[in-house]
Order: C-alpha cells, then structure tokens, then sequence
C-alpha cells in the first residue's frame, strides 16, 4: 500500500482507471482490512475488482474460485495485459505446466491464484494450499459465482458445498463471496455455507443505466427490424432464440443478408461451440444468434445490444440475458420481441411439465415477463420491482418512459370483441374470435356457423394486430379470461359482462409507431467514427497478434476517448481512463503514432493541452480551404483536392467565419434555408446543432445549420 499515495493511484497505476465504481471503494477498504464480505452487484458492475486490487496490495497470494474453467482463462489473461502476476490451475493443463505454475506461486512471483472448487478441494491439492500458507501466505480467498452454493439458486454445483472445509482449515483467511444474482434465501445460504464471518454484505442497485430497454411487437416487419437494428449499430450482438430450429433459421436468413454471424446452440458439438464462442469474442464475427445456452461464463464486456427474438421464460432470465450488453458500461441497448404465438408455445412446454407445483410456478414466471413486456410503465421500474427494488420511473433510458403510449378509450371495441366471445360460447381462443370478427372466409369459421353470427365481420375496421392488443390488455386488466390447460380459450368473467352492460369503460395504451434510431451519434461521435476505426484496426491486429481478444487491449470507451481527446504524446495518452502502466508502456507509441497520422492527414491543427491556438487567426490548413473557396471550388471539390472529408472543410469554412475571413455564404447555402436557419437561432438561441436540425427537419442539412450558425455567431460579436 505504501508506495501509493492513494487507493486512486494504485487504480490507476494496475488498471488504469480514475475512479471506483460505486461500492468498489468501500469493499477494497474493507477488504484490506481482513473482513469477510458478500458482494452482491450486477454483472458489469465490476466484482472483480473488487478483490483483484486488493490481491496486488496484500501480502501473499489471494485464490479465486472460479466455476468455468473459460472464465479463468479470460480473467488471467486480461489480468496479465495490465501485467499483473495472475495464473490458474485446471484440468486443462499437463503435469508439466502445473509444476512450473506451483513453482512460480510458492516463490512468491504470483499474486492471483483461479482455481476451480473441484481441484482445490482435492487430496493432492490441499497439501499444496498449506505449503503455500506456510510459504508466502494466503491472502484471502474469493469465491466467485457464490450463489453456485445454493440450491435455492439457478446454478447449483454441489462441490461449492465443499468449500466450508477452507474455512475450517485456514480459519484466519478472508473471504469474499461474490455474486450477480441472489435472493434473500440465497443470500442467507451464501453466508452459512461459506461459514462467513460478520460478513460485510454489500448490496448495489441492480440498476443498469447504460442500457436502452425496449420491448416490440413481434409483428411481420420483425425480422426487417432486426435487421435494421444490427446494422444501425456498432459492434457486437447477441440474438436470443427460443429454439435450436429458430437459431438456425435466423442464422441462415442473417447471412443471406451479409451480416457478420454466427450461431451457439446445444446441438452443436463442443468443439464447435468453443469454437464459434473465441471467433466473436474476438471479434472475428460481430453477431451471435443463440439459444439461451450461449452466455454463461461469457465475460465479453463490449456487447452493444442483446435482442430477444423470442420472450423468455422469466424476469430474471431477461435481466440476466440482457444483462450481457454493455458490461463496459457504454451506452447498450436490450430489445425483446413480443408475440403471443411464442407466449403459446412457451406454455405448451410448461405443460408438458411432470410436476404441477413446477408447472404453477413457471407459468407465475411466464405472466411476470409477459406483464414486463406489455408494460405501460418504466420497464426499469418493473424490471427492479421483481428484484424488491424500487426505482422511481421517468427513466429516460426506456421504450415507455422515451415515447410513452397514449391510452385510448377502446370499449365500444372490448363490448364486440367481449360480445363474440359470448356467442363463440367461450370454447375459443383469441385466433378465431378474431377472424370472426375480422368477418374471415376460414374453413373453421363456416363449419361452426360462426360467418351466421351477429358478431361476424364487425371489426373489419381493426386490424388483426390491434385485435390481438385489445384482447392481451382485457386479459391484463383481468376483464377477461384464459385457460392454463394449453388450448387458452378465452372465458368471460364477471367484469366482463359489466362491460358489455356498459358499467365499465375500458382504456387501454396503444403503441405509437416507434422512432427506431436513438442516440442517433452526434456530430462530434462522427467526426471521431474514421478515428476511431482505424483504432479499432490497430487493437485487432494487436490482438490477433497476441492470440487475445481485442477488448482485452483495450476496451470501446479507452478507444472512444482516445478517438475524441487524440493525444498526442505519451503523458497525455497516460491519462485517458483504461490506460496504466503497463498498457502505456506495451501500446502507447502505436497508438500515438495511429492518431499523429490521421490528424496530419486530416489537416488537424496539433493541439496539445497547454497551447491552445489563437481563436481569431485561422490556421494554415484553413487558410489552404479559404483560398480554393475563393477560387469558386464547391466543398465537396475542395474536400477531394485536400483529401480531407468535407466535414472538415464545412468546419474550416464555420471557423473560417467566425474569425470574420471573406467566406461567401451565398455560395454555400440558398438564400431561403439561410433565413430560416437564422430565424430559428433567433428564437432558440445559440444551442447544439441537433436540436436546431431537429427543429427544422430533414430538408435542412447539418453543414448549412453549421455555416450560417458561423455567420449568425460572427454579426452577434460585432
Ligand atoms: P462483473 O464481474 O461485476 O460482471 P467485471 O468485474 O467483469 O464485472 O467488470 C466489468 C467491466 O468494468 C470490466 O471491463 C472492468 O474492467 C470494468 N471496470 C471495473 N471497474 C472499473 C472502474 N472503476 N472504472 C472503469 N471500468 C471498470
Ligand atoms: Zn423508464
């Protein structure tokens, strides 16, 4: 601890971060101090650290126990890219390695030890683990994955059961437990079994607020949209699907429209899975279609969106599966696909269940997730509701709380469709009270009567999808009701007849056609997007070199920063959060050298922190721009004599402006567009380009609003 000056410092200094994370801190503290703790904090909440740092300040070795043995590997590895000392023992290794590993930790060159429960509990091992106590000293041993002790948990692995023999045997050691998921009875279970003492127990929000929530009706343009969403987004993708069958087939459609893909169910063999998982781990590929076999153990911390092309079978499955974007804490985005067909087949499967206390449960389960999907509320708020945490709404980071759904007044419409159940005598389901409705010519319909009742064909009006939504909501409002034996024939209840009898209105929130881009990249983001992949380039090369994944480098947001700061150097290159020591020394001159290049390309002025330029003189480069506009070259000519991109000749020509340089507007911005745009920087004042562009629409391009802000900002200084 004493060379630094601080716990800040040591971050800094091994992982290359500026700050803790909330609770990291408090637990490090503590930590240092020999108290037992279970940590509860969801994934991407950064666990590891929690232990990892403490490890490097300790006397002596801190072992981990790991349940997969892929995981250890991912962790050591990323551990020894920040050149800490850090190995693992499994079965993947031969006799050889484990000796020269045991070596290395009995002379006190290792400071993290991950090992997996079965080996260290073994007799061999067990002599070993004195021998090392006598040794160097064990720190403190961290269990990770804790609720795997637990059968209570979703993941029990009885040889945790075991680990109460640490205790008993190295009774002065520390422990920390740690864990992503635990209820209150898990949690109870952590702690007795691990023979926990006083344990600190650290509880973080399970709140994850860089990501997007949004749940869509599955409807025909699903796939459309899917599609849409892969390719508006950067990076990586996991798709979720319900069968092997639909992985397959989506698999194949996806590449038929060239997208980077690749596919994980329990159907392939082993290799290929292991396989298939190392190529989009390291990027090689950018989407995974999956079932929900794909995931666990997978430490991948730049996933950019996860998407449900099917609904999951409960709440804390989609929070888990969801949960594997944006680990890195980037802006993520979670989209879950709803039909009712799926919500079908799902309780078909429940009900082939033996046990009919299992089958009540799974289906309790089933109508939390359907609740969460056609929910009107703060999906956030559902989401941490199911977990006994409150979350006050107005998120601003889901589907409901961005564009929340108007509610209508449809009970003209429940009395037909109420009314059609009725005369179908309530031996159908929602399909055929539908196309009754819907006054359809099927084969069914005719062999019932059903064409001959007063119902038929009154809802030509509706669509079948708003049909569909009309009668989910009476179902969730419980006006209406279904049956759990598989067939879901609709029943009629006694609210249902109040509103028939018109005793009741009936209002439900109806989907407005949803804006499909968000964050939509900001000016500055696409500037910084040719930069950034070049960088992107550099750390795959870098990494394919190494045999590493690329994140392991660096992650997207030490890229992003530098993509948006460009250092210049190696001191200011030290500074950008995801940058230590050892980093700084093993990449920093590549990357540096990667940014010079682009910024003399792109004809930057080099801008090192403490020589900012003269605001009123224009520059070299914007003075090379000046002259060819003034010989009449258009911006685009003048882009393509440069070799610049025309945004920054738009941006020198803005500068230009602003420092009063004879740039002729008249050229560059008819002469209608450049009174609207003033008219609007009138009334809304000097604000960012977005909103201004937003205001006036699409007509209206953003070098315009950009060239006459500059004139508007040039007169306001006069
Ligand atoms: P968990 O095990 O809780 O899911 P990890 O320990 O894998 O989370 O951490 C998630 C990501 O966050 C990792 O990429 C990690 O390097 C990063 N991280 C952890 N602590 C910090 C921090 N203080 N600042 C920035 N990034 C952090
Ligand atoms: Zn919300």
């Amino acid at each position: 601890m004493s060379q630094y000056a601080n716990l800040e410092q040591a971050l800094k200094y091994y992982f290359g971060y500026d700050k803790f994370r909330p609770g990291q801190r408090q637990i490090i503290e503590g930590a240092l101090q020999d108290r037992d703790f279970l940590i509860v904090m969801p994934t991407g909440g950064g666990k590891s650290l929690c232990f990892q740092l403490p490890a490097l300040l300790k006397k002596g070795l801190t072992v981990v126990v790991s349940p997969l043995i892929a995981l250890m590997q991912d962790q050591v590895d990323s551990l020894r890219k920040n050149g800490i000392a850090a190995t693992f023992l499994n079965s993947s290794l031969n006799s050889y390695e484990v000796r020269s590993r045991e070596q290395a930790i009995l002379s006190g060159k290792v400071k993290l030890l991950y090992t997996a429960p079965e080996r260290l509990l073994s007799e061999k091992f067990l002599p070993f683990l004195d021998l090392v106590q006598h040794e160097v000293g064990i720190s403190t041993f961290a269990i990770d994955e804790a609720h795997c002790v637990s059968e209570w948990g979703h993941d029990f692995r009885p040889e945790y059961r075991q680990m109460r023999t640490l205790r008993k045997r190295y009774p002065n050691v520390p422990t920390l437990a740690l864990t992503a998921t635990a209820t209150d009875r898990v949690r109870g279970d952590i702690i007795e079994q691990l023979g926990l003492k006083e344990p600190n127990i650290h509880i973080a929000s399970f709140n994850r607020d860089n990501l997007y929530y949004e749940v869509r009706n599955k409807t025909k343009t699903a796939y459309a949209e899917i599609l849409q969403l892969v390719r508006e987004t950067e990076g990586s993708g996991i798709i979720y699907c319900l069968t092997r069958k639909k992985v397959d087939e989506l698999t194949l459609k996806l590449q038929q429209d060239k997208v980077s893909v690749i596919s994980y169910h329990a159907g392939l063999s082993d290799e290929e899975r292991s396989k298939n998982q190392t190529t989009f781990i390291r990027d090689d590929v950018r989407i995974m279609v999956a079932t929900v076999a794909f995931g666990m153990g997978i430490n991948k911390p730049d996933v950019r969106f996860v998407i449900h092309h099917d609904i999951p079978r409960n709440l804390e499955s989609y929070y888990q599966e969801s949960g594997r974007a944006g680990r890195d804490g980037e802006p993520s985005r979670c989209t879950l696909f709803l039909s009712f067909g799926d919500v079908k087949t799902i309780e078909y499967l429940i009900s082939q269940k033996p046990d009919p206390q299992e089958q009540l449960i799974a289906r309790q389960q089933l109508r939390q997730m359907i609740d969460y999907a056609e929910g009107t509320d703060c999906r956030r708020t559902i989401q941490l509701g199911y977990f006994g945490e409150r979350f006050p709404g107005n998120c601003a980071g889901c589907d409901n709380c961005r564009f929340p759904k108007p509610v209508q007044d449809w009970t003209i419409e429940a009395m037909k469709f109420l009314s059609c159940v009725a005369r179908c005598k309530e031996k159908f389901g929602m399909g055929h009270i539908v196309d009754v409705l819907r006054g359809s010519k099927n084969q069914r319909i005719t062999d019932y009567g059903h064409d001959k009742l007063s119902t038929y064909g009154i809802g030509k009006d509706r669509t079948v999808d708003e049909w569909r939504m009309l009668a989910r909501s009476l179902l969730h409002q419980g006006l209406l009701e279904q049956t759990a034996d598989g067939y879901s024939v609709l029943k009629l209840n006694p609210h249902s007849w109040e509103v028939m009898r018109r005793l009741r209105t009936v209002s439900i929130a109806v989907p407005v056609a949803q804006k499909i881009t968000w964050e939509g990249g900001s000016e500055k983001a696409a500037e910084a997007e040719m930069l950034m992949q070049r960088l992107r380039a550099l750390r795959k090369k870098i990494a394919d070199e190494q045999s590493v994944a690329p994140y392991m480098i660096f992650l997207d947001s030490t890229l992003k920063l530098m993509a948006e700061i460009k250092p210049q150097n190696l001191t200011e290159f030290s500074k950008l959060s995801g940058v230590g020591s050892n980093k700084l020394q093993q990449y920093g001159e590549l990357f540096i050298t990667k940014i010079r290049a682009y910024c003399q390309e792109q004809g930057l002025v080099e801008q090192s922190s403490n020589s900012k330029p003269i605001l009123n003189l224009p520059s070299d480069t914007e003075l090379m721009t000046l002259q060819l506009h003034q010989q009449g070259l258009s911006i685009q000519e003048i882009a393509r004599r440069r070799n610049v991109r025309p945004t920054t000749i738009i941006r020198h020509l803005s500068d230009l402006i602003e420092k009063k340089q004879a740039v002729d507007i008249q050229k560059l911005v008819p002469l209608e567009h450049q009174q609207k745009i003033i008219q609007v920087l009138e009334t809304l004042g000097d604000i960012a380009l977005t909103p201004i562009k937003e205001y006036l629409g699409d007509s209206y391009s953003f070098d315009e609003i950009r060239l006459v802000r500059g004139i508007w900002r040039q007169k306001g200084r006069k």
